[in-house]
């Protein structure tokens, strides 16, 4: 009954992800995972029976719940800013004043903050206009908060919409729901 409940709730959650404009975690991942997930919905659905996402879900449910009850934190703060004939869109975890917070949740705590995420970070700053974002990791093994304080120009990002590169990151590839029928899936031993 409550596996039931947890998935439905996923679910939810998952079909609530517009598909118009370029969203900013598209600007830091493979940019076939999008092109996957339109053209298989039925696979891009199943990842939400992935124990790992539930538990990064979960504690995204719970840390943003704590962040706005004690610290009025508006949470899931969607936004939008055009580059030409681009529409950007975000949604970060939480916004106090004009800090942003994004929680990432991680199987190990070698090498945080990642790449991904500062950049993540830094395109935040830039859409919300904000004056930092903190990146608050909750791992196995470590709870820890960076700041980010540098933001993306537009140019920055137009550089990330046209470059194709697939995969962004060569490890993005083991941890991919779409590889078992990608073409470029990396294989390292
Ligand atoms: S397997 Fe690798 S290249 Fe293929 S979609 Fe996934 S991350 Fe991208």
């Amino acid at each position: 009954m409550i596996t039931e409940i947890v998935i439905s709730w996923r679910l939810k959650e998952l079909e609530k992800h517009e598909r118009d404009g370029i969203w900013v975690t598209d600007l830091i991942r493979c940019p076939l995972k999008r092109e996957f997930e339109e053209k298989y919905p039925e696979l891009y659905r199943a990842t939400v029976f992935t124990p790992n996402t539930i538990l990064g879900s979960l504690v995204h449910l719970g840390l943003e719940n704590l962040l706005s009850s004690e610290l009025n934190a508006e949470i899931e703060v969607r936004a939008e800013k055009q580059i030409g004939e681009y529409k950007i869109v975000g949604r970060i975890d939480a916004i106090i004043g004009r800090v942003g917070i994004e929680i990432k949740t991680s199987r190990a705590d070698i090498e945080i903050p990642y790449e991904h995420h500062v950049l993540q970070a830094k395109i935040y700053n830039w859409l919300y206009d904000l004056e930092k974002t903190v990146l608050v990791y909750v791992t196995p093994d470590r709870f820890a908060e960076y700041i980010v304080e540098d933001r993306t120009s537009e140019e920055d990002i137009l550089k990330l919409i046209v470059d194709k590169k697939a995969p962004r990151y060569d490890w993005e590839c083991r941890y991919c729901h779409f590889a078992v029928i990608c073409p470029n899936k990396i294989r390292k031993r």
